[in-house]
């Protein structure tokens, strides 16, 4: 068997789990970066000194800020579809479909599919009702909190031929779910991002650094534990799949090391038997011998094996094994050896 089927298993397990590791660390770098930058991140109100307080800052630029205000649209807010009496400023229609489907494993689950995705959204400012900051490509937001404004489940009755072929197929359809979502009119949320000034006013957009927009109901101090949490529960798993890292390969160098000492013995034992053999052969030999019958190269055993495709027989069994090439009477290349066996 050769070294890599005696090691599939473990090179699988170990180029899967070498993803898995390098995912965690990138996550959890990442994570890290934004909770760095969000401890540092100002805490500032909407009002007259965020003017004078943003002129401190290189640019007219504070990299990564937190604001708090009421949502509040620049032109008209969008109306909801499923609620007349509800306005907002980004609206999101979502269609998930729900199916029961039977697993690899022969099961069956729940599982839903998401259809179809619609987001709408109109301009809009954080204001605490004198001063505002416009927000600027809400929907790039990394968290965006929205209410829920309309959920509804249509179950299918499925019939008899539906029954026939989910069995088939695997997949049987239990309903659709239609949500729609938005961030209303006059909700007070958390705003992270980028502030910055030009003409009109202020703005907070997405950072430059590649630090997320936070659009949210939670605060600050929230948003750190939560962040704080991912980071711990990325370490657990850095340990746990880093632990299956250094057994798949602690076991990939026990075995080429096993391997290694059956080689070493296996050629140790294959010299011994060639020994053993020379010996018998030099007991063996007739020792009154003329020249004419001696091996050329050592003159000292009997010549033994013949030289093809030249045909000479001029040497003994142990000086043939250290010539590899050519014959030394004629030079022509060696193919192949055979023993002579001279009447
Ligand atoms: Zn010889
Ligand atoms: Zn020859």
């Amino acid at each position: 068997m050769d070294f890599l089927s005696e090691i599939i298993g473990e090179a699988v397990v170990l180029s899967i789990d070498s993803l898995i590791l390098g995912f965690c660390v990138k996550q959890l770098s990442k994570c890290k970066h934004i909770l760095n930058a969000l401890q540092t991140a100002p805490v500032l109100d909407i009002d007259n000194n965020l003017k004078k307080e943003i002129q401190k800052y290189p640019n007219h630029v504070i990299p990564y800020v937190v604001v708090r205000g009421l949502v509040k649209p620049l032109g008209n807010p969008i109306t909801s579809n499923y609620n007349q009496s509800v306005t907002g400023v980004i609206q999101r229609l979502t269609i998930k479909e729900h199916v029961i489907a039977r697993t690899s494993a022969g099961f069956w689950s729940d599982q839903t599919r998401t259809i179809h995705e619609a987001c709408n959204s109109t301009p809009f400012v954080l204001t605490d009702g004198k001063y505002s900051i416009e927000v600027v490509d809400a929907l790039a937001a990394e968290l965006l909190d929205l209410d829920v404004i309309s959920d509804k489940f249509e179950p299918m009755s499925p019939g008899v031929i539906d029954h026939v072929w989910g069995f088939f197929s695997g997949v049987r359809q239990r309903g659709l779910q239609t949500m729609e979502e938005m961030l209303r009119d006059g909700s007070y949320i958390t705003a992270i991002g980028e502030l910055s000034r030009n003409n009109s006013g202020l703005k907070i957009q997405p950072p430059r650094d590649g630090l997320p927009l936070y659009l949210t109901t939670a605060t600050k101090s929230s948003l750190l534990k939560r962040l704080a949490s991912s980071r711990d529960l990325l370490r657990v798993f850095l340990v746990l799949f880093g632990a299956v890292a250094v057994i798949a390969s602690g076991r990939i160098a026990h075995k080429y090391i096993k391997r290694r000492r059956r080689r070493v013995a296996e050629e140790h034992l294959k010299k011994q038997l060639a020994a053993g053999r020379k010996e018998r052969r030099a007991q063996n030999r007739d020792r009154n011998l003329h020249d004419v019958q001696l091996c050329v190269v050592c003159t000292d055993n009997p010549k033994e094996i013949i030289l093809l495709p030249c045909g000479h027989v001029c040497l003994c069994e142990d000086c043939s094994e250290n010539i590899q090439d050519t014959c030394p009477v004629c030079r022509e290349r060696i193919q192949s050896r055979a023993p002579a066996f001279i009447a």
